[in-house]
């Protein structure tokens, strides 16, 4: 067995839509300050989602303006306030992301090149389709990026640590992480997206926190489960 290279310390999250990083957001920025180095794969741009303009519901959105206002202006600063490495658009469409092997082997292309430590994916039971199905296409791709097969589309990898980030849906809960130091930052990131969240965000972001802390003894927590199909392989020290 080959020893986990420890200066390849890159988390990997893999969303269905540009926000969706706001779920898990105070981890990252917890686990930065431990040397870790944090790359996303978006999976979606969410060309057709509504949008909130001076307070207000947009009636009828404009496609570029939306992307405009959603890339170029609220993922371009939550990019730098969660310091993300790389970002790899897969520009499947939104409202219609489906399983495909397609995209499985490009998503497995992207996880041998980047090697990563941590995988954070979607919860399969969502209350969203795309998510559902982001959750399935994430954990299929890491799952067959170890196997010894398709070698031409880089050397098999094996993320040691995948877990599902907890959204609106409540998860069963495996790990809690404390992010009450980082949580006034976290807000920051989801203050970014005034298109898509008005105040209602802030009810769901301070209760769940609140709640998932509860347990953890601390102000503030995150909530994450292990895929019952993607066993963590050891105790202690982990190996690739
Ligand atoms: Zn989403």
């Amino acid at each position: 067995m080959e020893q986990l290279n420890t200066n390849n310390k890159t988390i990997l999250g893999i969303t269905a839509h540009p926000d969706d990083h706001v779920c898990y957001a105070g981890t990252i920025l917890k686990l930065q300050k431990q040397g870790y180095s944090y790359v996303e794969v978006v999976l979606s741009d969410a060309e057709e989602s509504g949008m909130i303009k001076d307070g207000e519901r947009v009636v009828a959105v404009e496609k570029s303006e939306q992307l405009n206002i959603r890339w170029n202006h609220e993922f371009a600063l939550a990019r730098k306030l969660l310091d993300i490495k790389e970002v790899h658009r897969m520009k499947l469409p939104n409202l219609g992301i489906e399983y495909s092997k397609e995209s499985v082997m490009s998503l497995m292309e992207i996880v041998r090149r980047v090697r990563p430590e941590i995988a954070l994916i979607h919860h399969p039971e969502d209350y969203m389709s795309d998510h559902i199905q982001a959750s399935y296409l994430s954990l299929e791709a890491l799952k067959v990026s170890s196997y010894s097969f398709r070698l031409d589309l880089g050397k098999n990898h094996r993320t040691p640590r995948v877990y599902y980030f907890e959204g609106v849906s409540p998860i069963d809960a495996d790990v809690l992480v404390d992010i009450t130091e980082e949580f006034s930052q976290k807000i920051e990131v989801l203050e970014v997206y005034g298109s898509q969240f008005g105040d209602r965000a802030h009810q769901l972001i301070d209760g769940t926190t609140a709640y998932r802390g509860y347990p953890r003894r601390v102000k503030h927590a995150e909530a994450f489960e292990i895929p019952k199909n993607y066993p963590q392989w050891e105790i202690g020290e982990m190996y690739d």
